[in-house]
Parts: structure tokens; C-alpha cells; sequence
């Protein structure tokens, strides 16, 4: 075994993949379906007696498949398998490893779709889950039962940026005999949760590993052994429910997945410039990088320092209507985007605890310190961030957040 430390960007840069006539892409594969000389040899495959061949698109693709190995470099797992979207990654997962009694321990900072899913789906299958504070390792034990499979987390939480002490829940998943789960989809390339323990990463693609806000995809990193079972043609959750990605996105992607370690960095340069400006201006603002946020210590004892502490902020203007303003300000200045979303090239914006956190109850909101006015950034690629931070400094002026 080499004891060069893991390095993710290395990891995909060292891929060298030839397209079917030399192509240095490798060549998109538009076809549902698959072709067997023998009919015998179907029926090995169905059977799974034979591996290695395509059957039909909904199991694997050859797109899909370079794109999940790609991504198998990137968090250092066996294999990975790509799906149509975030979320078509979180519910296999989760149903995968859950049945009728079975029950979850998840961070309660989580994606608002992810609790809505845990909250209110998951029920109908009898699975429960309890959601607690994911820096409190006490209440994480006490919330454990022996019904417990799955410890669920995100490394850097949507939308506080709570950093979860992977190590440390891996230790208590291990003890428990849980499944550590870790949705890393803030911070791509910033950390390795396998690396510290975790047993599935899971991705929105949709963000940064993407980049382009063009496109939905999910993906789902872990042993060869828990993904075979995904797709698995009798019990295979992914297989199954059906969240396949189309060819001609994953080849995409694929290509964008190659500049991700260029874009993290400007995207923390960016963001930790703003960060510090606002800091230094009286502002509440919340970012990994900055000394002041909780976790900050732990977040750079946990991630590989060369990609920073990533590209998203928080801003609590205390108000819900200050915050409108300040953000249809912020767009009719140029800005960025009031919209959704993250990792997008462009600065993007909105108000979390009436959009992306909107499933999540007001009491419960105010509860884990999400408040009315608290804005989440994720911010863009721009090339001169001192003069978007002139400019952000103007709207807030304009709107009366800055005197
Ligand atoms: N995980 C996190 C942390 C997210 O922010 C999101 C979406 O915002 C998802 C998962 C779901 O991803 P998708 O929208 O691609 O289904």
C-alpha cells in the first residue's frame, strides 16, 4: 500500500479513459438496450451468473459506469452508481438499508428534501428516524435502539453549515454496528469521509460536482458489495425504484468533474474573502473558514487544506422581508441568481427557511437556529471578488442592512 495521503484531484486526473475511435472522451453509449449473440448468455446475466456485460439502461449504462467509476476515484470507494438526482441517490440508499421496524439517527440539519423524505415518507414503510443535533455525540448515543441501521449525516450541513465529526460517528456507528452515512455534496473533494470512517458517500450532482446548473444527478459511493445490492435485479432499490441517469448527462458531467478541483478552490477563495469582509463589517455571517464559526477547527483537522473551506455562507439579516430585499437587490445588480441550488458558476442566493428548508416546521427552524432572515450564498466563480463585494456592500447599503 502506497502512504502518499489520499488525494481525490490526483485521483481523477490520473483516469485515462479512450473513446471507440480514439477519443480522449469516452464515447456515449445512446442505447436502452443491449444486444447478446447467444440467448444462453442472457440468461446467465439475468440470472447473475455472468457479470461485466450491459443488459439494459435502467441497470447500467457504459456512460453511466465511466461516470461512476470517475466518482469512485473521487471518494476513494470501490465503485459507485450514478442516479438521476440527489435525492434518487438518498431514497435507495435509505431503503436499501431499511425495512419495516428498522429505524435512523440523522443529523436534524439536513437538506429539507432528505427530512421530508425521512419525516414523512419513510413512515409509510414503517421505518422512523430521530433527528438530533449531529455536534452532540451524547444524544447521538442515547438516540441509538436496537432497531437502529443507519447513522445519517451531511459532512457540511444544508443550510447552518454544522461541520459532523465523521471520525467520532464513525466510531459510535461502528460500535452500534450502523451504517455511517454521509451526503458530501457541499464539499466535494474538501473531504474523504471514507477516509475517516464513513461507510456510503452520497452526492447531489446537481451542485458543484456539476457545476453548471444544467443538469439533476445523484450518486451513491460505497463497497462493490452494498452496490451490487442497489442494483440487484430481484432486490436492488436503485434497480428497482428506477432512478437512472441518461447517458448523455452522465458523459457530461463526467467532462465536468475534471475542472471540480479548479473550481472549489476559487469558489472558497471567493467565498472566504467575502466572508472575512462581512465579518470585519459587524455582519452575522457564518462560514467554515472563518475562526469565529464553531467548527472550524474541526473542519480544517478533517479536509484536504489545498481546496479551502468551500463556497458556501450564511448572512442573518434577522428579517425575511430585509432578506427579500437585499437579494432582488443583490440580482438587479448583476450579482448572481435568487434561486435554488448551489455550486453554479454564478452566485447563488435565497432565503433557506422558506425554500430549501421549507419542510422542515417553523417551531423546529427556530429550534436548530435557522432563522426567518438567514440567507444562504453559495457563492460563484467571479474573477474579481473584491469588486462583487463593492458592489454586494452597495445593495446592503441601498436596503438598509449597511448604514
Ligand atoms: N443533498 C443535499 C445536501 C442537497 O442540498 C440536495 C439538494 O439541494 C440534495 C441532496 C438532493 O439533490 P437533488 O436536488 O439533486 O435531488
Amino acid at each position: 500500500m502506497s502512504n502518499t495521503p489520499f488525494n481525490p484531484a490526483n485521483a481523477i486526473q490520473d483516469i485515462q479513459v479512450f473513446g471507440e475511435f480514439g477519443g480522449v472522451n469516452p464515447s456515449i453509449t445512446d442505447s436502452s438496450t443491449y444486444t447478446y449473440l447467444a440467448g444462453r448468455t442472457m440468461e446467465e446475466v439475468f440470472g447473475g451468473e455472468r457479470e461485466g456485460c450491459y443488459l439494459y439502461s435502467r441497470h447500467l449504462n457504459p456512460s453511466a459506469s465511466y461516470l461512476g467509476q470517475a466518482l469512485a476515484k473521487l471518494e476513494n470507494t470501490e465503485v459507485a452508481q450514478v442516479t438521476a438526482s440527489g435525492m434518487g441517490a438518498v431514497s435507495a440508499v435509505l431503503m436499501q438499508l431499511c425495512g419495516a421496524g428498522d429505524h435512523i439517527v440523522s443529523s436534524r440539519t439536513i437538506y429539507g428534501g432528505t427530512y421530508a423524505f425521512m419525516k414523512h415518507f419513510l413512515p409509510r414503510f414503517q421505518i422512523t428516524t430521530d433527528f438530533v443535533d449531529v455536534n452532540n455525540l451524547e444524544a447521538i448515543r442515547d438516540a441509538i435502539t436496537p432497531n437502529t441501521k443507519v447513522l445519517y449525516c451531511e459532512v457540511l450541513s444544508n443550510p447552518l453549515l454544522e461541520v459532523a465529526d465523521i471520525r467520532a460517528l464513525a466510531e459510535i456507528a461502528k460500535e452500534h454496528n450502523l451504517q455511517l452515512v454521509v451526503d458530501n455534496t457541499f464539499t466535494p473533494m474538501i473531504f474523504s469521509p471514507i477516509e475517516m470512517g464513513a461507510d456510503i458517500v452520497i452526492h447531489s450532482l446537481t451542485k458543484f460536482i456539476n457545476g453548471a446548473s444544467d443538469t439533476v444527478g445523484g450518486a451513491v459511493c460505497g463497497s462493490k458489495e452494498f452496490v451490487h445490492s442497489l442494483i440487484d435485479v430481484n432486490h436492488g432499490a436503485a434497480m428497482l425504484l428506477g432512478p437512472t441517469m441518461d447517458s448523455l448527462r452522465a458523459a457530461g458531467i463526467l467532462k465536468n468533474l475534471h475542472t471540480l478541483h479548479i473550481r472549489m478552490k476559487q469558489h472558497s477563495y471567493n467565498a472566504n474573502y467575502l466572508a472575512h469582509q462581512f465579518e470585519e463589517l459587524g455582519l452575522r455571517v457564518l462560514y467554515p473558514g472563518l475562526e469565529s464559526h464553531p467548527q472550524h477547527e474541526l473542519f480544517a483537522e478533517m479536509a484536504h487544506p489545498e481546496f479551502g473551506f468551500g463556497g458556501m455562507m450564511t448572512l442573518d439579516v434577522g428579517e425575511m422581508g430585509t432578506a427579500y430585499k437585499l437579494l432582488e437587490a443583490m440580482q438587479n445588480a448583476g450579482i448572481g441568481y435568487l434561486a435554488v441550488s448551489l455550486g453554479y458558476y454564478k452566485t447563488l442566493f435565497s432565503v433557506s427557511g422558506a425554500s430549501t428548508s421549507s419542510e422542515i416546521p417553523e417551531d423546529e427552524q427556530e429550534q436548530m437556529g435557522l432563522s426567518p432572515g438567514l440567507i444562504r450564498f453559495s457563492i460563484g466563480l467571479d474573477n474579481d471578488i473584491e469588486r462583487t463585494f463593492e458592489k454586494m456592500v452597495g445593495c446592503m447599503k441601498d436596503v438598509g442592512v449597511l448604514q
